[in-house]
């Protein structure tokens, strides 16, 4: 009873929103006009294909509310948004992708500095609801050792790749050598830092990386 009235009061302080357009709603953390509405990707536009990179998927575009969702979950302290975007991706991987052919899910690292900064990894948030929702280990490959300048603040292609070149280096080579790995970031746009990541894993012996992304940029 006191947790049923605990839970009562949260719900009048923090009211449920759905995690795009922030309406308030009694239920889920999706309205039913999101949910339908969604820039989801279709047919081609799903894949993406990058150096070192087998297959790229993303469900959905960068743009309006998915856009500000995902700025909410990487820098407005909304690290629950998690949840929404791994059932979405996971649905995604599980029609896309051979999940039964995939060994482990892993995900881009961030250097400690962001860490600090921010609390959490948000592609280690989404990697642990996707490895959840479909049933594969979570595996941690890859450290940041160094902090580099956010991907994001740079344009085009080959500066955002001189940006990343061995920013990532090997937890253990043991970990990925001859394995099938799906790699979580939260969005691709040139594909840079996914292709330097997906470089090094193959270097060290991985057989296959997929990888996967809560939205890509629109052609
Ligand atoms: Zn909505």
């Amino acid at each position: 009873m006191k947790l049923k009235l605990l839970d009562y009061i949260l719900k009048l302080i923090y009211p449920p929103k759905c995690v795009f357009c922030q309406t308030i709603i009694d239920k889920s953390d999706i309205c039913n006009e999101c949910a339908k509405a969604l820039p989801y990707t279709k047919g081609d536009s799903i894949y993406q294909k990058f150096p070192f990179v087998d297959k790229c998927i993303s469900p959905l575009y960068y743009k309006d509310n998915v856009r500000s969702a995902i700025l909410r979950f990487k820098f407005g302290s909304a690290p629950t948004n998690s949840k929404r975007f791994g059932i979405i991706m996971s649905e995604y991987a599980e029609n896309n992708l051979d999940c039964g052919g995939i060994d482990m899910v892993s995900y881009i690292p961030l250097s400690r500095k962001r860490i600090h900064e921010r609390g959490y990894n948000q592609a280690e948030l989404l990697a642990k609801e996707i490895s959840r929702n479909i049933g594969l280990p979570l595996v941690s490959t890859l450290k940041k050792p160094k902090n580099t300048t956010a991907q994001s603040t740079i344009k085009g292609y080959k500066d955002r790749a001189a940006n990343v070149i061995g920013a990532f280096t090997l937890i253990d080579e043991g970990r990925v050598r001859d394995k099938y790995i799906l790699l979580v970031d939260d969005v691709v746009t040139t594909g840079a830092t996914l292709s330097e990541a997906a470089r090094v894993l193959k270097k060290a012996g991985a057989k296959a990386v997929y990888c996967i992304t809560v939205a890509r940029k629109e052609d």
